[in-house]
């Protein structure tokens, strides 16, 4: 299968297919729990076109989605840190395939390889912007617009006009209960920008929505693609058997 991890596709040739070695290919499903605040990770995950939400939960019961990873990044990012447990839930919001990599074995390859390093380095400073960017976005900004920039993060990762986000999901991304999330997703399909029924979104007008997402979303795409200054070593996509 073609390498579909950025992050993966990043690194030197030689460098890339030898993390792959040490990785397993794997299907994550959607509504799956990899690990829960305080647990300990003990597995990290390259995803292709997975989708892994992070949640941080208030109150026992509460939970806001403050981070999304995709085929941009890698969940398991506290590892790199000397941390070995998590402080976020990590869930699946989209099914779809990732390289999965035990936790010694993770870290023995990032002792062994600086360009792995450095790929880790570059993409936990620009998760720790689309976190801290989403604080001030659910501050700020309105459900309509955060919603719009939801819907962008996520068209952007899975790279597909069609994907399915439930709205018990809808509502922890947004941090609104379910009248708010119907309420913004209307007014959204109204304009004709998506297409929503039953949690089957289509996207229908992108020039639209990124016309209706307030700046954060360009703010965080602007600064994850200019972190990227180290050029990809090798001209042609990594492939692997499947
Ligand atoms: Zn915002």
């Amino acid at each position: 299968m073609i390498l579909e991890n950025s992050l993966l596709a990043a690194l030197p040739r030689r460098e890339c297919l030898q993390l792959l070695a040490a990785c397993e290919p794997v299907t994550l499903t959607f509504g799956e729990i990899l690990y829960e605040p305080g647990e300990t990770i003990r597995h990290v995950l390259f995803p292709g076109n997975a989708l892994v939400s992070l949640l941080t939960l208030a109150d026992g019961h509460l939970a806001l989605e403050v981070g999304l990873i995709g085929r941009d990044g890698v969940v398991g990012i506290p590892l790199m840190l000397g941390q070995t447990v998590s402080a976020v839930r990590a869930l699946v919001q989209g099914t779809g395939s990732a390289w999965r990599i035990g936790s010694a074995r993770f870290l023995k390859e990032t002792r062994r390889s600086l360009p792995l390093r450095r790929e880790l380095y570059r993409y936990t400073h620009a998760l720790m912007a689309q976190i801290s960017q989403t604080a001030a976005c659910n501050r700020f900004h309105v459900v309509e617009q955060r919603l719009a920039r939801w819907l962008l993060m996520t068209h952007d990762r899975v790279k597909s006009d069609r994907f399915h986000l439930t709205h018990e999901f809808l509502g922890h991304m947004l941090g609104v209960r379910r009248v708010g999330v119907t309420r913004a997703a209307h007014a959204l399909q109204e304009r004709r920008l998506i297409s929503y029924s039953r949690g089957d979104i289509v996207v229908l007008d992108r020039a639209g929505l990124e016309a209706v997402a307030c700046a954060c979303y360009q703010v965080v795409r602007d600064m994850h693609d200019g972190e990227r200054t180290a050029p990809a070593l090798h001209e042609t996509p990594v492939t692997v058997a499947a």
